[in-house]
């Protein structure tokens, strides 16, 4: 089970080296899928490069929406 809330709608000017090391998904399911059989807490973002889904384990900076939780 898990929440919506906590992904990151904006789009991250990722650097184009980063970029082009990073996996790319297409679709945010797709890294979804991925992030949620990591070993650690991984997070997808939409990349304002190519305008796919990133992940990644930095969560610094990253606001976390506390949504859900009551
Ligand atoms: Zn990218």
């Amino acid at each position: 089970m898990h929440s919506c809330a906590w992904w990151w709608v904006g789009l991250v000017k990722t650097r184009p080296g980063i970029c082009q090391r990073k996996r790319r998904f297409a679709t945010r399911e797709a890294a979804e899928a991925v992030a949620l059989e990591a070993d650690i807490t991984l997070r997808a973002y939409k990349c304002a490069l190519c305008k796919q889904f990133h992940l990644t384990s930095r969560t610094k900076g990253l606001r976390v929406p506390r949504m859900g939780l009551v």
